[in-house]
């Protein structure tokens, strides 16, 4: 199976969800109108949980009262007021004085249980109010051997270690001195990154080996290692970019 880089870098996204639900409450997408791809969540709506690859059916949605929210959102709020403040205080566009009660990112009390255990004991979260939530259809469908929301975990890890193994026969495949981003060589006419320090990707070309074109099609690979680079402590280095020509 192909699993697009998104999913692999974290941002994980249910294959069978289309559509996105928003949470019901005064203030909250005011002007969301029902379409293919958005909808209101309801008692009932069958939402991805937002912590695990779990299908949960919505049983409920409270507010909470304002002298109970939690302290993270008061101090939200706070922050928010304050703003809206300086910016009320120096235009006359700065929209409606905010309320608790109608701020779209006050906290709600979202209730859910299991969707495919309906006698279940229910759960209480806190969510933002304008937390989007992927909604399943009716007719959704789990991992079998996980029961997970595919793609599982165990999908996302194997094709995780799948991209690692065919990215490491890539590198190993590249002859020394060449870019490792597109693996072509690199003339002395062409401008080059160098990353002093030792080759994170071929540590078997020795130090100040790891060299890039400083080009837009190799700039991904560049940023890539400069991430891993910088995440190994070594950003006093700087990369260099020799003056050359062109
Ligand atoms: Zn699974
Ligand atoms: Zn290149």
């Amino acid at each position: 199976m192909r699993i697009p880089m998104r999913v692999l870098m974290g941002h994980w996204q249910p294959q069978q969800c289309r559509v996105t639900g928003y949470l019901p409450g005064e203030g909250i997408m005011p002007y969301l109108t029902e379409t293919y791809h958005s909808t209101r969540i309801q008692v009932g709506t069958i939402v991805v949980h937002p912590l695990e690859r779990t299908a949960q059916e919505v049983v409920e949605v409270r507010e909470y009262p304002e002298d109970l929210w939690p302290e993270k959102y008061q101090k939200a709020f706070a922050d928010y007021l304050e703003a809206w403040e300086r910016q009320a205080s120096v235009s006359r566009h700065a929209g409606e004085h905010p309320e608790r009660s109608t701020w779209d990112q006050r906290p709600l009390n979202l209730v859910m249980r299991p969707a495919d255990q309906p006698s279940a004991e229910p759960s209480h979260w806190t969510v933002r109010g304008n937390r989007p939530f992927y909604v399943l259809p009716e007719h959704y469908s789990v991992c079998r051997l996980c029961n997970e929301i595919p793609p599982c975990n165990h999908v996302t890890t194997e094709a995780m270690v799948d991209h690692e193994m065919a990215n490491t026969e890539r590198l190993m495949a590249i002859p020394a001195g060449c870019c490792l981003g597109c693996g072509e060589p690199i003339t002395s006419r062409m401008k080059a990154v160098r990353f002093p320090g030792p080759n994170l990707w071929r540590p078997d070309w020795g130090t100040d080996s790891a060299v890039f074109h400083a080009r837009e099609n190799c700039s991904g690979s560049v940023s890539f290692y400069r991430q891993q680079w910088q995440e190994k402590g070594h950003d006093e280095l700087q990369p260099e970019l020799p003056e050359g020509d062109a």
